[in-house]
C-alpha cells in the first residue's frame, strides 16, 4: 500500500479488514473479560530480544490487543515504528500504536500515521504526550503542531479508516484544573471520534468508578464508550514510586505500607516479597473491576510477561479462547 503523506490517504484507496479494539472487546464469546497488554519501545538490541520473548509468551494467551507506547526521540522512534509493524505482520496479535503530538508538526504526524498504515496498523491510541526530558515541565506546542489530543484525534480520523482510542485519567490529569474540566476534555476527545479510552494506572477502584460515573453524567452517548482500566502489577517499590510521581496517580497509604514492609530496610529492596504483594494487589483490583463490569483489563508489562501472567492466572484469564 502506498500512503500519500501530503493528502494523508492511501493511494490504493485502502480499506482494511483489521478488527478494531472495540470489535475485539465485544468478540469474546466465552463470557470472560478480555485482557490486553502494553509494551514499550526497546532501546537497544538486548531490550528488543527481551520484548520479543514477552511478545511470544503473551501470544499464547491470546490478548484482545497489544499496545506499544511512543517516545518522540529519534532512533527509539524508528525502532518503535519498525517493531510495531512487526507485531502486525509477524504475529497473530492486534497491535495498537500510541502516537503523541510531542515535537511533531502536523505534516510529520501525518507521515507517522502513514508509516503505521503502510505496515497494516489501523488502531491508534492518540495522545498529546509530555514534554521530552521533564514530563512534568511546561508543555510546548510544535509551531506547526497541535495543542491538545482532540485535534490529533480529528487529524487521524480525517486520514482514513483508523480506529482511535485516547487516554483517560481516573484521578484527573495533573494539568487539569479540576475533575469537571478533566471530564469535559475527555468527552471532547470522544466526541472528536475516539471509540474508547484507556485509563492511567490507578490502585483504588473508586477512582475508576467515579470516572465512569462522571463521563456518563456529562454525556450519556460518550459515556457508553468503553473505558478500559489500566493495571500495573507492582514488582518494585522504587520503580512504582517513580511511576506514580510522573503519572499523577496516588499509591494508597495502606498499599504503600504493605509494600514498604515487604521491601525491608536493607540497601536493596526485597523484590520477591514486594512482587508478592504487588501481584496480590493487582489480582484483587482486577477481580473487583471484573465484578464492576469493566470492558477489559489492560496491563502495563514493562516488556516482561511473568508478573502479568501470574495476575491473569489468578483471575482465570489468559488461556486459549474458545
Ligand atoms: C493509557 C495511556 C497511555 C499513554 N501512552 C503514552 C505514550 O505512549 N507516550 C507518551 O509520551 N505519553 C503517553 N501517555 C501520557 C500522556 O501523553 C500524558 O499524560 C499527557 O500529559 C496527556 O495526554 P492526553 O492525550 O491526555 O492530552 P490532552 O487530552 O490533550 O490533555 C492534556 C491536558 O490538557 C487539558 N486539556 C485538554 N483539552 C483542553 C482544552 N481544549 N483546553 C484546555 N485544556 C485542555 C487536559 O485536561 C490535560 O490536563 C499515556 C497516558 C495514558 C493514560
Amino acid at each position: 500500500m502506498v500512503f500519500d503523506s501530503v493528502r494523508g490517504r492511501s493511494s490504493a484507496g485502502w480499506v482494511s479488514q483489521t478488527p478494531s479494539v472495540v470489535d475485539r472487546l465485544r468478540s469474546e464469546t466465552d463470557g470472560r473479560v478480555p485482557f490486553s497488554v502494553e509494551f514499550s519501545p526497546p532501546r537497544d538490541a538486548a531490550a528488543e530480544a527481551r520484548l520479543w520473548r514477552a511478545v511470544r509468551e503473551f501470544e499464547t494467551m491470546r490478548p484482545a490487543f497489544v499496545s506499544m507506547t511512543y517516545g518522540a526521540g529519534g532512533s527509539t522512534r524508528d525502532r518503535t515504528v519498525r517493531v510495531t509493524g512487526q507485531l502486525a505482520q509477524e504475529t497473530t496479535l492486534l497491535p495498537v500504536a500510541h502516537l503523541t503530538a510531542v515535537s511533531h508538526s502536523v505534516e510529520e504526524l501525518r507521515a507517522m500515521v502513514g508509516a503505521y498504515a503502510d505496515c497494516g496498523i489501523r488502531n491508534i491510541l492518540v495522545l498529546r504526550g509530555d514534554p521530552p526530558g521533564d514530563p512534568l515541565g511546561e508543555w510546548q506546542r510544535h509551531p506547526q503542531g497541535v495543542e491538545y489530543a482532540d485535534e490529533l484525534v480529528r487529524l487521524v480520523r480525517d486520514l482514513g479508516d483508523f480506529h482511535v482510542g485516547v487516554a483517560s485519567f481516573p484521578e484527573g490529569h495533573y494539568r487539569s484544573p479540576d475533575l469537571e474540566h478533566d471530564t469535559k476534555f475527555l468527552v471532547a476527545k470522544l466526541r472528536a471520534g475516539a471509540e474508547y479510552s484507556i485509563t492511567q494506572m490507578f490502585f483504588d477502584i473508586e477512582h475508576y468508578l467515579r470516572l465512569r460515573d462522571r463521563v456518563a453524567a456529562f454525556d450519556a452517548e460518550q459515556g457508553a464508550k468503553p473505558i478500559i482500566p489500566e493495571i500495573m502489577p507492582i514488582t518494585s517499590l522504587k520503580s512504582v514510586r517513580k511511576m506514580v510521581e510522573l503519572s499523577g496517580s496516588a499509591l494508597p497509604t495502606e498499599l504503600e505500607q504493605r509494600l514498604a514492609k515487604a521491601a525491608g530496610d536493607g540497601p536493596d529492596e526485597n523484590r520477591a516479597a514486594v512482587r508478592e504483594v504487588g501481584i496480590e494487589a493487582a489480582s484483587q483490583l482486577g477481580e473487583r473491576l471484573i465484578a464492576e463490569g469493566a470492558p477489559g483489563l489492560h496491563f502495563i508489562t514493562l516488556n516482561f510477561a511473568r508478573a502479568t501472567s501470574e495476575v491473569l492466572a489468578n483471575l482465570g484469564l489468559g488461556a486459549a479462547r474458545v
